[in-house]
């Protein structure tokens, strides 16, 4: 079900000091991709309920509400994270086609963005993408976890398969823009192999990404009870391993340090960047693991 809504601001102020970025913009809420382990659930937790999955709320007037925004005297141009918790190229995107209009007025007002999708639909859109890098700044980041396929069409059924994605970034490396791969969440006991990671790393290489940035499953709100149910249906033998390594964050430690030890190496092995860096100016770095 897809609903119009209207927006009062267009961009949502961020208090974190472990982000690059100060500013989020979404254009829906809830997202199609129906990824199992979803940060995003607790987002429709402060509208009328609904699925986040299949209840689709559309900013229709985004358009207008960021220009206001950024026409504003006081607009410092700092970067925009474009959707921070939905993928604005989830389908319905094609046919709304807000984020061509959303990149102009980023290219007029010289305001940076950066971007996580899990679609190639973003190709669609890389023409301003890369005037948008030109005049002010431009990020963008394929979020992949592996590439065993049994894993991934349960995981994430409804999103750009991750050789699909792998194929867009290599078009996009080709670009002036800043690209690379999330590789998080790191799914413990199904994606967390070397072997798993190590094939994430090197395509991400190969395909010409500036950086991988690596992060564990958290599992928060809402996130925890979905992820451990969809764990439950679709990889029974793990689920009693599942409920004892979310039972506390102790019960996680040796295990977090095992993980971090396997991503350090790799990072000795494939010589990408792994610090999130602003996209202009300031000081601010991320370290992720
Ligand atoms: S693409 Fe992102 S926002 Fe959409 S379902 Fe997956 S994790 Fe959630």
């Amino acid at each position: 079900m897809y609903k119009n809504i209207t927006c009062k601001n267009a961009l949502n102020r961020l208090n974190s000091n472990y982000l690059p970025f100060r500013w989020d913009l979404n254009i829906f809420r809830g997202c199609e991709h129906r990824c199992s382990y979803c940060y995003a659930l607790y987002s429709h937790e402060y509208l009328q309920g609904g699925d986040f999955f299949r209840d689709i709320f559309i900013k229709e007037n985004i358009v207008e509400a960021l220009e206001q925004k950024l026409r504003s005297p006081f607009w410092k141009r700092e970067t925009i994270n474009l959707g921070g918790v939905t993928d604005s190229y989830q389908p319905i995107e094609r046919q709304k086609q807000f984020m061509p209009e959303i990149l102009r007025l980023l290219i007029r007002y010289r305001t940076p963005a950066t971007i996580s999708t899990k679609s190639a639909l973003i190709l669609r859109d890389l023409d301003l993408f890369e005037e948008l890098a030109r005049v002010a700044g431009a990020d963008i980041a394929f979020s992949i976890t592996t590439l065993d396929e049994n894993i991934y069409k349960k995981t994430e059924p409804a999103s750009a398969p991750p050789p699909k994605r792998f194929a867009a970034l290599r078009e996009i490396a080709k670009t002036n823009i800043r690209c690379g791969v999330l590789c998080m969440p790191i799914l413990p006991f199904l994606t967390d192999s070397r072997a798993n990671l190590e094939e994430v790393f090197r395509l991400t290489q190969e395909s010409g990404g500036n950086y991988i940035y690596a992060g564990l499953l958290n599992l928060r709100g809402p996130t925890r009870g979905h992820f451990l149910h969809f764990i439950k249906e679709n990889f029974s033998e793990l689920y009693p391993r599942y409920c004892a390594h979310y039972e506390s964050r102790a019960a996680r430690a040796p295990y977090r340090k095992t993980i971090y030890a396997l991503l350090s190496d790799l990072r000795q092995v494939y010589p990408l960047k792994y610090k999130a860096e602003p996209i202009q100016g300031g000081a601010e770095q991320m370290e992720l693991f």
